[in-house]
C-alpha cells in the first residue's frame, strides 16, 4: 500500500465520514488512485485509519475484497466502461454487483470505478441501483476529472471530495529539479512519470524556448508549434512552460499571453486542425511579443 502524498484534509474526511458512495475529484496524477486505495485500505485495516500496513489486511496485494474497473479501448472508440462490467450480461464475466454482492473477507468490499466518467449510460444506470441501495458492506469510490464529467444522478448520491494540485514545496522533497517541477503542476503522479522521463520532458522545453526566442521565423515557428500541440495529444503537456515563459514577460503582456495560452489550450481541446492552431498561434504570439519588443529596447 503507497501512502499518497499531501491531501491530508481529504484523508480526514474520509477516515471521519467513511462514505458509501464516494467521489474523488480532480486532474490526472493527482493522487486520486493512490488515495482510493488508500481508503481501501483503511477501511479493512484491523486498526483503522490510517491503515497500518502491517495487519493481515494490509499486507495483502491484491486484496481479495477490493476491485477496481476502468475503462476499456474498444476499436476506433473512447474507451468505455460496458454495462457488462457493472451487472450480469451473457457472457459478460466478473461484474460489480455480483462482486459486491459475496460478503467481504475481512470488513469491507471497496469498488473503485476509475473513470466514473466513461460508463456508457446503460452501465451508469446499472450502477446508480447499487449507489441506492447497497449492502452495508459495500463502497463505491468513483474517480472523474470533476464532478461536472459524471452522470447528475450518480454525482448527487455521493460525497464528493476535490482533490487540488499539491503546492510545489510538498513535492519538493520528490526533486527539486525545477523543469521536473514545473511539468508536474503539482500533480505526484506527473512528477513520478517526469522522473523516468526527464529526456522528454528537456524535449519539451528545448521546444517552447525556441519557438519563443524564434518568432521572427515564421515557418520554422509554426513547424515547432505543431509539434509542441501534437506532444500535448500524447499527453506531454508543454502548458506549464508556456506559462513559465509567459510569467516573465511585462504585466500587460503577460495578462494578453496568458488569455491567448487558455484560447489555444481549448481550440487543441476541441481537435481544431494543428496546422490552422499553429499558424494563428505564432501570428498571435508575434503581435504579443512584437508589442513589448520597442519597450523593451
Ligand atoms: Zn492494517
Amino acid at each position: 500500500m503507497k501512502e499518497p502524498i499531501g491531501h491530508d484534509r481529504a484523508k480526514a474526511i474520509l477516515a471521519q465520514t467513511r462514505p458509501q458512495a464516494l467521489l474523488l475529484t480532480g486532474p490526472e496524477g493527482v493522487g486520486r488512485r493512490t488515495l482510493a486505495r488508500w481508503y481501501a485500505y483503511g477501511l479493512n485495516c484491523e486498526r483503522g485509519f490510517p491503515p497500518c500496513g502491517a495487519c493481515e489486511s494490509c499486507r495483502l496485494d491484491p486484496h481479495p475484497d477490493h476491485l477496481e474497473i476502468t475503462p476499456q479501448s474498444g476499436e476506433r472508440q473512447r474507451a468505455v466502461i460496458p454495462v457488462e462490467r457493472i451487472v450480469p450480461r451473457e457472457g459478460g464475466g466478473e461484474n460489480l454487483l455480483e462482486w459486491i454482492e459475496v460478503a467481504p473477507r475481512f470488513r469491507k468490499k471497496v469498488a473503485v470505478i476509475d473513470g466514473a466518467d466513461r460508463l456508457t449510460e446503460a452501465a451508469a444506470n446499472a450502477l446508480l441501483k447499487t449507489l441506492e441501495e447497497p449492502p452495508g458492506h459495500a463502497h463505491l469510490v468513483l474517480v472523474a476529472g470533476s464532478r461536472d464529467a459524471v452522470l447528475p444522478t450518480l454525482a448527487s448520491r455521493s460525497l464528493e471530495v476535490r482533490l487540488n494540485p499539491l503546492p510545489e514545496p510538498q513535492l519538493r522533497s520528490i526533486t527539486d529539479d525545477p523543469d521536473l517541477l514545473v511539468f508536474a503542476e503539482g500533480a505526484p503522479g506527473r512528477l513520478f512519470w517526469a522522473l523516468e522521463h526527464p529526456e522528454e520532458v528537456r524535449d519539451l522545453v528545448r521546444l517552447v524556448d525556441a519557438l519563443l526566442l524564434g518568432l521572427d521565423d515564421g515557418q520554422a515557428s509554426a513547424e515547432r508549434l505543431k509539434e509542441l500541440l501534437a506532444r500535448a495529444k500524447t499527453g506531454l503537456s508543454p502548458w506549464p512552460f508556456f506559462r513559465r515563459a509567459f510569467a516573465k514577460l511585462p504585466p500587460d503582456g503577460r495578462a494578453e499571453a496568458l488569455t491567448f495560452l487558455v484560447k489555444l489550450m481549448e481550440a487543441h481541446e476541441a481537435f481544431v486542425a494543428p496546422e490552422l492552431l499553429a499558424a494563428w498561434g505564432v501570428h498571435e504570439l508575434r503581435r504579443i511579443y512584437g508589442n513589448l519588443r520597442p519597450r523593451a529596447l
